[in-house]
């Protein structure tokens, strides 16, 4: 096996497939699948992963490998399969895939050097080349006479190992430590040399005499009120040892976390783990939707059924939405596994991130809890995947390769053979219909652990406000409530549903909301052109100048943000205290947690945000929880927008009441008699599956058929319409009979970035092949999207469609 078959770091269609090399007689032996090597591609040398080896090219003058860029691989057999899936499944290019795998810090090629990990005896070979070095260059290795057979095997041993140096700080951590230089007599006797007058040396002689064993040494600085002037006296007598110890970043102090036991879980909660433990003892895969109201303790079986892993020497994934990926969530793992866990947060910097990833990779830890592409942790031997608040649409990413952390979690268990648990108060309708069909098991919690019954939940017509003079945000009920709650001390949380506010029209009279009379779908409001048009067919109408219905002139598109509903609070209630959470204010790293915890202590009687502040949060004191504009999701030009605002009212009503004061919601809304609002405030998700079921049916949507979605963009608006029809044209002649192409149609934002974008669509149920029909439309345009700033994206699975 001589040749390997590399996939090149560049992301073009022409080379999206494997290129052949030979393994120069110095690497075989070494060299094997999933690792990173430098290869000769036309004039340049470039990056390139190892996916296979094999004996024989349908090639001739097969150039050489140039160098190996890892001496363990960094992707398994399993990823390097999996990225194939993937790019395969999201119509991506394959180093795209395997880019998306791995941590930043091994993307582009960062600086590398060797690191000795023992003080032991090492082989007579590498203690030349390091030459009481504990860390060389790279290089070094690559110019000496030394095989790579032999490092290899130093590397198997533990003995060094290869780090990588990310930008110009070091990818790891290095902290300076003290101990003592001497046998504890030593010490007593050199203490009693000190001159008397040497207070400080006295002292930290005295304190290491104590406690002979390692402290860093700016705790000791800071302990003893010093500088390092009195250390270096004493390391200059040699009483004392300095030294630098690595350690990795570790953005989560282990020690913080209380360690916490398995509590005994309710008679639901045993119904619900039993299946999931069969699974995991029986090595069988299965999905589990794991159906519980907030607070029914669904993270009590997540961590349970996680220990059942681990004692069987296996691994667990747990996914988490990255905007719950709170402090509280990261404690109640940590909590209970201890240092066994790994965490990816998007917050770390690339060397965090790198050092968390080195943990699983080095098999450090058992445990990872993180976002979306923590599906990838390199984990060879899983026991079972959980994804909580599996709804959430941040699980698809909406970026090449655009995957969704749920199949790639089917797909990794159909290999480990191990169960996947979707837990949700609120499960998508996809994922709930295949339960509904026994294709997924379900598990259902419709109680909270402490019996506590759910908030009451109070809709208010903020139409009649309106008539009765109030013109404020604020209804007179929520006024009240939020002034009482502050009287008795307790606090309150405003949720402001802001996304799309300004994209849709309504009647603040009657509460008319303009929609496409073919697809049931608000109508998007142009301002450019004063139009009202559905960007699922090509309906277009012009913006009336009064309400169709109720022939009121207070008919409007919405405009608001979070800083102005600030403002008049603040006129309304001038003694509350206010903390907004927004994009704004949570942008910069930590500020998140900050403003939370400020919450928490109770410095503030108000939290107010975005859809940011529904998930997740667990706050004692909070018995008062509003909603100012229920309704602003529900007409986006989205046919999930139903969907998405039920998922947000339940979450956000979870957040009242969870321990001993009672909790109440207000939701404000100008259509209180919209089956999801109504549905929503009596927590009747099944009714509202039924309800939502049946109108996807009826105007044919997901889960009742597929979607893809076409996004055609380019700086010429010309262009983009003229290579949207093409490709429209195109696909009418080869897709099946009864799938539905809509479009050409313009964007909801049409242009972005100052380019026109322009979109159709695919609807269907069985399209055999359509990967391939889309790559054949692709095809004739490949020239344009190379050379001419044409692009052309393909969504198999759209959550997006702005
Ligand atoms: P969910 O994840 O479904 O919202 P949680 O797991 O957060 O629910 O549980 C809500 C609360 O109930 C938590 O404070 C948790 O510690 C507690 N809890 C969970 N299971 C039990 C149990 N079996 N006995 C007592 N308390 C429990
Ligand atoms: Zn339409
Ligand atoms: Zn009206």
């Amino acid at each position: 096996m001589n040749i390997a078959q590399v996939i090149v770091d560049v992301p073009a269609k022409q080379v999206n497939q494997t290129f052949d090399y030979i393994i120069p007689q110095h690497f075989q032996g070494v060299l094997s699948e999933g690792m990173r090597v430098i290869v000769p591609f036309g004039p340049r040398k470039i990056m390139g992963f190892v996916i296979g080896k094999t004996d024989q090219s349908n090639f001739t003058r097969l150039k050489e490998i140039e160098e190996i860029l890892d001496l363990t691989p960094v992707l398994t057999k399993e990823l390097i399969q999996l990225g194939k899936w993937v790019s395969n499944q999201t119509l991506s290019f394959y180093i795209t895939a395997y880019q998306a795998m791995l941590p930043q810090a091994l993307k582009a090629t960062y600086k590398k050097e060797l690191v000795r990990s023992t003080e032991e005896q090492i082989s007579k070979e590498l203690e030349f080349l390091f030459a009481n070095k504990k860390r060389i260059p790279y290089e070094r290795l690559v110019n000496s006479p030394i095989t790579y057979t032999v490092v290899q095997k130093a590397i198997q041993n533990g003995e060094i190992y290869v780090d990588y140096l990310v930008k110009s700080k070091g990818a790891k951590k290095a902290i300076t430590m003290v101990k003592p230089g001497k046998e504890e007599h030593q010490l007593m006797e050199g203490f009693h040399n000190l001159s008397k007058t040497a207070t400080k040396q006295r002292a930290i002689l005295q304190y290491f005499i104590n406690h002979p064993s390692e402290i860093d040494q700016a705790s000791l600085l800071r302990k003893f009120k010093t500088s390092h002037n009195t250390i270096k006296s004493l390391t200059d007598k040699q009483l004392l040892h300095v030294y630098k110890k690595e350690v990795y970043r570790n953005p989560y102090n282990d020690d913080n976390f209380k360690s916490t036991e398995p509590l005994s879980l309710t008679k639901q909660q045993q119904q619900a783990i039993k299946p999931i433990k069969e699974f995991i003892h029986n090595q069988e895969q299965g999905v589990f939707v794991l159906h519980g109201v907030t607070g029914s303790g669904k993270t009590e079986i997540y961590l349970q059924a996680i220990q059942d892993v681990l004692q069987k020497g296996q691994e667990a994934i747990v996914l988490v939405p990255e905007i719950s990926l709170t402090p509280q969530m990261v404690k109640r793992f940590k909590g209970r596994f201890g240092s066994n866990v790994a965490v990816f947060h998007s917050a770390l910097s690339v060397g965090e991130k790198y050092d968390e990833w080195r943990k699983i990779f080095r098999k450090e830890v058992q445990v990872v809890v993180g976002a979306r592409s923590a599906v990838f942790a390199p984990f060879e031997n899983l026991g079972i995947i959980i994804i909580d608040e599996e709804h959430e649409t941040s699980y698809k990413q909406e970026d090449q390769p655009r995957y969704h952390a749920r199949d790639v979690a089917i797909e990794r268990s159909n290999y480990h053979k191990c169960p996947v648990v979707l837990g949700s108060a609120t499960p998508t309708l996809e994922t709930y219909a295949r339960a509904q069909k026994g294709v997924y098991d379900l598990a259902v919690l419709d109680k909270r652990t402490n019996n506590k019954p759910m908030p009451s939940v109070e809709i208010i017509d903020m139409r009649k406000e309106l008539h009765a003079g109030n013109r404020t945000m604020f209804s007179r009920t929520l006024k009240n409530k939020m002034e009482t709650a502050m009287d008795k001390n307790e606090q309150i949380v405003l949720l402001l549903n802001r996304r799309g506010f300004s994209t849709f029209v309504m009647c603040r009279d009657c509460g008319h909301v303009n929609e496409c009379p073919h697809c049931d779908i608000a109508l998007t409001y142009h301002k450019s052109s004063n139009q009202l048009k559905c960007h699922y067919c090509s309906y277009e109408e012009r913006m009336p100048l009064t309400c169709p219905s109720c022939e009121s002139e207070l008919i409007r598109y919405f405009g608001t943000g979070t800083e102005r509903v600030e403002e008049s609070l603040t006129k309304l209630i001038p003694h509350a205290r206010i903390i907004r959470m927004d994009v704004d204010t949570t942008r910069r790293k930590g500020s998140h947690e900050r403003l939370l915890g400020k919450f928490s202590n109770q410095e503030a009687d108000i939290l107010l945000g975005t859809q940011m502040i529904a998930k997740g949060l667990d706050f004692e004191n909070v018995t008062l929880v509003g909603v100012l504009a229920a309704d602003s999701m529900l007409h986006l030009p989205d046919f999930r927008s139903s969907e998405k605002t039920f998922q947000l009212l339940t979450q956000v009503s979870g957040r009242a009441g969870r321990h001993e004061l009672p909790g109440e919601v207000i939701i404000q809304t100008y259509t209180p008699d919209h089956y999801t609002v109504q549905l929503a405030s009596q927590y009747d998700y099944k009714r509202f599956f039924n309800m939502e079921m049946k109108i996807r049916r009826q105007f044919q949507y997901p889960p009742y058929v597929f979607l893809t979605l076409i996004t055609v963009s380019h700086p010429v608006h010309a262009v983009a319409i003229k290579v949207t029809q093409q490709i429209v044209q195109f696909l009418s002649q080869i897709i099946e009979r009864n799938t539905t192409l809509l479009g050409p149609t313009p964007s909801p934002i049409m242009r972005l970035k100052n380019r026109y974008r322009y979109q159709c669509m695919i609807k269907y149920k069985r399209e055999p092949n359509l990967k391939e029909k889309l790559e054949r439309v692709v095809r004739p345009f490949e020239d344009q999207i190379l050379k001419e700033d044409l692009q052309i994206i393909i969504d198999t699975n759209p959550y997006q469609f702005m």
